[in-house]
């Protein structure tokens, strides 16, 4: 995609970037969604048009008599619906654009097919927000006082398919169908949950919640779909869920894949309903049930097609699968793999530096309980093999959200900073070259869940901090060095 595609992988393609999945809430992805998602609320309404918002001195769109201000209405007689259409309509020839100012209607010429930017900055898209209630929400489940942004409920195909958001397609019309289709927004990201329209209607808060037929439309029509589940024990596990992987099995390559992660249950969940976390020996069962389903697929298909997420890995304290398990780890921004992936990164990194570093440096990294014993690993090979270098890592306890909330990416700056102030107090030789965060905690503006920043951390404590950014190589020698070399 050209400028519509706000937000792209990092190099180490999976920070800052993974779908916001508000059934899910590892913050995956999303941060550039909910930046845009943020613009979205100023935003008008879908049948207004497209509005300009400035033209660029010199450019084609000036050239072509556009003006800040100028509501785009039609592209070649076509009604424009929004930044989709701009996209996807025009030919290679010079389009003819329907342009309200204030009231006067215009025709403009202007060449929009050949991919290059013609000079304007478009007002963003107008997002849709859900109609559901689901029981996990993790919208629901947040205190006050979080970072602007994180309440905001959407369910829009169109940022599904610019930016990888799970969405539930409650409230997907025949329309918005026939649009998907038409416009080939493939892949789209399914919250599943279940097969069963009843239960997964009580699951989101509605009625009936089929899901089946538009998956089966939307894969008719040549849109290719990952799904999700979220498990809640004792509404959609065991012979329910079984139910369901048998019922979306079949559906493979259309569904191309499926993704089983726990729920996620905060602390604050007074007056919702009651729900319970998932113990190691529950994980481990949900394990098996699905590599078992996994072999079968083998089997008919030749591809594992449903993986476990990496919070169900570690709570059943399960190894981490091999990377071949993952198949191209088609749910990696969905936070599936992340921990194989990262060993992964970390042992190429390795590979590719020198064996002594000319002064000693030490490193922390900051993580969530769950991912610590991974992480120790990755920093006692770094640590073995590299001479000068001795890396750390901090597990951060989650006040701000609960004991059950274990991942990284969800810890606040608070919890850090007071983690972080204990442990330096608690070890004489506590100082550090070097603080990284891990690289999901921060939204496209790197900021945490509660408003924190990095450099605030670090001023806290006086010592440097960052955002682990994927760099390996630069984050072992640091950035200095690497910048010098
Ligand atoms: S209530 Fe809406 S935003 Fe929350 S999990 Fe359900 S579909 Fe997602």
């Amino acid at each position: 995609m050209t400028q519509l595609v706000a937000y792209q992988l990092p190099k180490l393609g999976v920070a800052g970037s993974s779908p916001v999945s508000r059934s899910n809430p590892r913050p995956r992805r999303g941060f550039a969604l909910e930046a845009a998602l943020l613009k979205n609320q100023k935003s008008r309404t879908q049948s207004e048009g497209i509005k300009v918002l400035r033209i660029q001195k010199n450019s084609r769109a000036e050239r072509a008599g556009l003006r800040a201000g100028d509501v785009l209405s039609d592209l070649d007689s076509r009604p424009l619906e929004d930044l989709l259409d701009l996209k996807f309509y025009p030919s290679d020839s010079v389009s003819a654009l329907a342009v309200d100012r204030g009231g006067r209607k215009l025709k403009v010429r202007l060449q929009l097919g050949d991919g290059a930017d013609p000079g304007w900055e478009l007002e963003p898209m107008q997002m849709r927000t859900c109609h559901c209630n689901c029981i996990f929400c993790f919208v629901h489940q947040l205190p006050e006082d979080l970072r602007p942004g994180l309440s905001i409920k959407d369910e829009d195909y169109r940022f599904s398919f610019l930016f990888g958001n799970y969405l539930t397609l409650v409230g997907f019309t025949s329309r918005d169908l026939e649009r998907v289709v038409r416009m080939r927004l493939s892949p789209l990201y399914v919250s599943i949950h279940a097969t069963d329209p009843i239960l997964r209607g009580r699951l989101l808060g509605v009625k009936r919640a089929p899901i089946l037929p538009t998956l089966e439309k939307l894969i008719h029509g040549g849109i290719a779909l990952h799904g999700q589940i979220v498990v809640v024990r004792g509404w959609n596990d065991g012979e329910t869920l079984e139910k369901s992987l048998n019922d979306l099995g079949p559906l493979y390559p259309g569904l191309a894949s499926l993704a089983v992660a726990p729920v996620g249950l905060t602390r604050h969940r007074q007056r919702l309903t009651e729900l319970r976390g998932m113990n190691a020996e529950e994980a481990k069962e949900m394990l098996l049930q699905i590599e078992g389903f996994q072999e079968r697929m083998i089997n008919d298909f030749g591809r594992r097609w449903v993986y476990p997420a990496d919070e169900l890995l570690l709570l059943a304290q399960a190894p981490i699968p091999a990377e071949e398990a993952y198949e191209g780890y088609p749910q990696l921004e969905n936070g599936v793999g992340l921990c194989r992936y990262y060993s992964e990164q970390a042992e190429m990194a390795l590979k590719q530096l020198v064996l002594a570093l000319p002064e000693k440096r030490r490193i922390l990294w900051i993580t969530g309980s769950s991912a610590s014993a991974n992480l120790q690993n990755i920093a006692a090979a770094f640590s073995n093999k590299i001479r000068n270098l001795e890396i750390k890592v901090l597990a951060v306890h989650n006040e701000l959200l609960g004991d059950s909330v274990t991942v990284a990416g969800l810890l606040g700056g608070q919890d850090i900073v007071a983690a972080l102030q204990k442990y330096l107090s608690q070890n004489a030789d506590g100082s550090f070259d070097a603080v990284f965060l891990p690289p999901d905690c921060v939204n496209h503006d790197g900021v945490l869940l509660d408003d924190w920043t990095a450099d605030r951390i670090g001023q806290q404590i006086g010592m440097p901090v960052e955002v682990f950014d994927g760099d390996w190589v630069g984050m072992i020698r640091g950035r200095e060095a690497e910048a010098a070399r």
